[in-house]
């Protein structure tokens, strides 16, 4: 398995077409996976903005407020209205904003972004990254796999790693549930979400600074002869953590 930038891509803008500018710059395998950072699928979509775009409500007003009391800086309530309204759920409003989006990915601040954007305040997540995982796995040749990422942080452990947002073309995960360990042991539980493994994979490649190499080619990995699934978000109902959390209130 290798792992490559795409070459030379330039700043994006809206409306460009990335599938057509990733093609003219790599000759592309069918079993290739193409892993695109999330900032330049919002940015070919239109999705930069101002904090101006969102006038602060009450309840964003509230949030700003309480967060500006416990971490004793300024915090703009245009941004928290930004937040709520890329979302579907608030799951933690303190010590930071920790929502579901509307397309069922659940990051701090809606994954709304506020580096890596010239000329605007804001780099919003693509409203459907599943579906523009699906546009450019159409459009690019030979049709490989397409994983659209983000970088997010994790419970339970320090730093950050990238995660697929939406994908394309391979399913979410591979189900090694019914086969044998080196024992002979029937496996249980085991499914494993090989689009995040993957994204973590190129987010090595791709970087999180000025490094300018948003998209990288996995080739020559397999996804193996398993059963797949798209289940990726869970639901409130199986999702004990979050559940847990419906209770829960910060105290400082
Ligand atoms: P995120 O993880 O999707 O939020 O994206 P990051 O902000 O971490 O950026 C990932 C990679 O894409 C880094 O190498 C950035 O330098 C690069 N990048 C971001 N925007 C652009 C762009 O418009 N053009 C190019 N060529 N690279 C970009
Ligand atoms: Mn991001
Ligand atoms: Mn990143």
């Amino acid at each position: 398995m290798e792992l490559f930038a795409v070459p030379e891509l330039p700043e994006i803008r809206e409306g460009d077409d990335l599938a057509a500018m990733i093609a003219d710059r790599v000759d592309l395998r069918p079993d290739d996976v193409v892993c695109v950072a999330s900032t330049v699928v919002s940015k070919a979509e239109g999705r930069a903005a101002d904090l101006e775009d969102f006038p602060a409500a009450p309840r964003a007003k509230e949030i700003a407020r309480n967060l500006e009391d416990i971490s004793g800086e300024e915090k703009d309530p245009r941004f928290a209205q930004a937040v709520l309204e890329e979302s579907t759920d608030v799951v933690m409003e303190a010590p930071f904003i920790l929502t579901e989006t509307r397309f069922g990915h659940v990051g701090v601040n809606a994954g709304i972004d506020r580096s890596n954007v010239p000329e605007h305040d804001l780099l919003l997540l693509p409203k459907r990254p599943g579906e523009s995982a699906e546009r450019i796995h159409e459009s690019l040749p030979e049709s490989p796999p397409v994983i659209v990422s983000d970088t997010s942080g994790r419970s339970f452990r320090h730093g950050q790693r990238a995660v697929a947002i939406g994908w394309a073309g391979m399913p979410a995960s591979r189900d090694w549930r019914g086969e044998t360990d080196r024992d002979g042991h029937e496996l249980q539980v085991t499914v494993e979400s090989v689009v995040d493994e993957l994204a973590g994979a190129a987010n090595l490649v791709s970087g999180e600074g000025d490094d300018g190499t948003p998209v990288v080619i996995v080739r020559d990995w397999e996804f193996g002869d398993h059963g797949g699934s798209d289940n990726m978000f869970r639901e409130m109902r199986g999702d004990f953590v979050r559940q847990a959390l419906r209770d829960w209130e910060y105290e400082g």
